[in-house]
């Protein structure tokens, strides 16, 4: 059922980004809706509002400003993070993004373009090539990455990977979830794992859930994963105590590479 919506009710939860061999890649930001009656709501309650306009914009404008809002808190308490964001087709493809995102920037001046990520589907590209290629082009002119949200699971072509200013593809949990049962999902996170290695493009697995899993995707040569087996989302305040721990506990135990640089550190 969808929700009647007011942008004073969004708030933002955030969900770590790791790498097994270099370490924490950043978080993204997961939006949530405390609604009065029904308590707090995920996206797919209100996923017509993130999708048509106005609310879009509204929305997108929110997150951006609540997105960008933490990120400097974290750098004033020396917790450099690179932040996620999802943006709408709506959003993106809007007359206003640039302009919204220049504002958004220059309301928050300590935080550099380059510690933020536009997670985009492929919604956008589709809808209108051109107009979301030069659009992108003017966030990576400002120094952010573009990742491509949800890779692989619909009508994307390979040729868009060259034309589009893209630095990250997200493999689809569909097929993270089938990597161990079925060769055909092996195959596909395999195969864009190779290919996003060829194009100079980094790859992060999303939804990854159990232990096998993590194991599975590293022998494939994925990395960088990001799911409940490493963290679910949080609210903003755990953060910095989830950072340590990774840092400090988890990643030693995982990685013995990593543990002997910590040791000589
Ligand atoms: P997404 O961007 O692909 O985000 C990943 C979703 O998978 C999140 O759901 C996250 O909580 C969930 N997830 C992460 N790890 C696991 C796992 O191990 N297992 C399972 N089963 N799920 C996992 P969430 O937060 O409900 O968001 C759903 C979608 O809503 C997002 O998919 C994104 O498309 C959209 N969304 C979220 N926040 C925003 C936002 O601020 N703006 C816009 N426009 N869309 C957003
Ligand atoms: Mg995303
Ligand atoms: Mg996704």
């Amino acid at each position: 059922m969808e929700v009647k919506l007011d942008t004073g009710q969004l708030f933002l939860h955030f969900q770590p980004v790791v790498n097994l061999e270099s370490g924490l890649l950043g978080v993204e930001a997961l939006v949530r809706l405390r609604h009065p009656q029904r308590g707090v709501l995920l996206p797919a309650s209100f996923r017509k509002a993130l999708d048509h306009p106005p609310m879009s914009r509204r929305i997108g404008c929110s997150v951006l400003d609540m997105a960008l809002s933490q990120t400097a808190l974290w750098r004033r308490q020396g917790c450099h993070l690179r932040m996620a964001i999802n943006i709408s087709a709506c959003h993106l493809l809007d007359p206003q993004f640039r302009a919204d995102l220049h504002q958004a920037l220059d309301r928050h001046p300590d935080v550099p373009p380059e510690s933020l990520i536009l997670e985009i589907t492929e919604t956008a590209p589709m809808l209108d090539f051109e107009m979301a290629r030069k659009i992108l082009l003017t966030c990576e002119k400002l120094g952010m990455q573009i990742s491509l949200d949800d890779f692989g699971t619909g009508n994307a072509s390979l040729t868009w990977l060259q034309k589009l200013p893209a630095h990250i593809l997200k493999i689809d949990q569909s097929f993270v979830r089938g990597i161990l049962g079925d060769s055909r999902d092996h195959a596909i996170v395999s195969g864009i794992v190779t290919s996003a290695r060829l194009l100079g493009l980094e790859t992060v697995a999303e939804g990854v859930d159990t232990g096998d899993q993590i194991q599975r995707l590293r022998a494939i040569g994925c990395h960088s994963m990001q799911g409940y087996a490493i963290a679910r989302p949080m609210p903003p305040d755990d953060i910095p105590a989830w950072v340590d721990f990774f840092e400090e506990q988890w990643l030693a135990e995982m990685n013995p590479l990593f543990s002997s640089r910590i040791a000589a550190s």
